[in-house]
């Protein structure tokens, strides 16, 4: 198939995000609305393209803090039940438009609480938003399952009341994750959160590799038990390559090798690693998604923050279609990865490979063949 054809048919494809931030994927013309009823004063008032440009810019500055800073503006948004609901009803219509299937979205009740919303009420509003969401979408002709993970921020110190969250709404949730500020803040901040969490049966997956390096990686899978990582891209900082009679071989150090042999499910994010500068390369073409992909880990495609990168999964894959020769067989292949990744059970993985991703790639190819 020609790359003019795979870029055409990618929209149809169906598609899987098990990392995206549900406060870095608000619409800009919502943003616009629900500032006003916050009483927040956004840095562009009155024109929803023009917002959504200072909010691609702000986060190109190349270092993750910066990057950060631009969530104040979404979160002061996100402060009532109302806009909990709407924006997670919003991201996940905007995802059922872009082919996705099944998504995981994030988020850190602990940020969402200044208006007086309990960490319970925030938490049920954002499910009715995606229930909302998935009803509609369904009606609109589109099939898919969203869920929810609990983010705890890394330097807020709120870990075990997040983690108490997570196994109080075991049964509605997907998982737990910890985000922010990752230097400094390793799993082992709180340590007894991990072994509470994995005795409560909340499946954990940690930002780990994006700011910091290796050891990040090592803490996150050994003592947070992670089964996923959240980028997980510096890992290639754990592994050598030498030329061996004009070969390229790869030796991977432990941590590597522990991540590979496992199948932990790296969450990749290429367009916003090249923004905040986790990875060492400056384009998609560089970026080592496809050397670790080559390498057999286990690697998911994502968004992380659609409105911040200005992406879709649509964008990420026509970028490495285009940009770091992958075939449709590649694209596949980190769908059906995210699929048995995703945190459900094993039977609703198989269904949601055998029964929609498969013959989603079948019938979008027969169509544009
Ligand atoms: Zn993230």
């Amino acid at each position: 198939m020609t790359d003019t054809r795979l870029l055409a048919l990618i929209p149809s494809l169906p598609k899987v995000v098990l990392h995206e931030h549900l406060d870095g994927g608000l619409r800009p013309a919502s943003m616009l609305e629900l500032a006003e009823a916050a009483g927040h004063t956004l840095p562009v008032t009155d024109d929803a393209a023009a917002l959504g440009d200072w909010f691609f810019d702000a986060a190109n500055s190349g270092s993750l803090p910066t990057y950060l800073e631009t969530f104040d503006h979404t979160i002061a948004c996100m402060q009532t039940a109302d806009a909990l609901a709407r924006v997670a009803k919003e991201a996940v219509l905007d995802n059922a438009a872009d082919g996705v299937v099944y998504t995981e979205q994030r988020w850190a009740p602990e940020q969402h609480v200044t208006a007086g919303l309990s960490l319970e009420a925030a938490l049920e509003a954002v499910q009715a938003g995606l229930e909302q969401g998935m009803a509609e979408a369904a009606s609109n002709g589109h099939t898919i399952v969203a869920k929810q993970i609990i983010t705890a921020m890394r330097h807020a110190d709120r870990w075990q009341d997040l983690a108490n969250l997570a196994v109080a709404y075991r049964d509605i949730i997907a998982g737990f994750d910890i985000a922010g500020a990752e230097a400094g803040f390793m799993p082992d901040r709180h340590p007894d959160i991990w072994p509470y969490l994995a005795s409560n049966d909340v499946p954990v997956t940690i930002h780990a590799g994006e700011a910091a390096g290796v050891d990040s990686i090592a803490q996150a899978v050994h003592l947070g038990q992670a089964e996923r990582i959240g980028h997980g891209v510096r890992i290639i900082d754990d592994i050598a390559t030498s030329r061996d009679v004009g070969a390229s071989v790869a030796r991977l150090g432990r941590t590597a090798a522990w991540v590979r042999d496992h199948q932990i499910a790296l969450e990749v994010a290429p367009v916003s690693n090249l923004q905040t500068g986790a990875s060492p390369a400056t384009t998609i073409a560089d970026h080592p998604i496809t050397r670790l992909k080559e390498l057999d880990f286990a690697v998911t495609l994502n968004t992380d923050n659609r409105l911040m990168s200005r992406t879709s999964m649509t964008n990420e894959m026509r970028l490495l279609v285009d940009q770091a020769g992958w075939t449709i067989d590649d694209l596949l292949d980190v769908t059906v990865t995210a699929a048995w990744s995703a945190f459900i059970h094993h039977d609703e993985r198989l269904a949601l490979v055998e029964n929609v991703i498969y013959p989603g790639f079948e019938k979008a190819e027969g169509a544009v063949l």
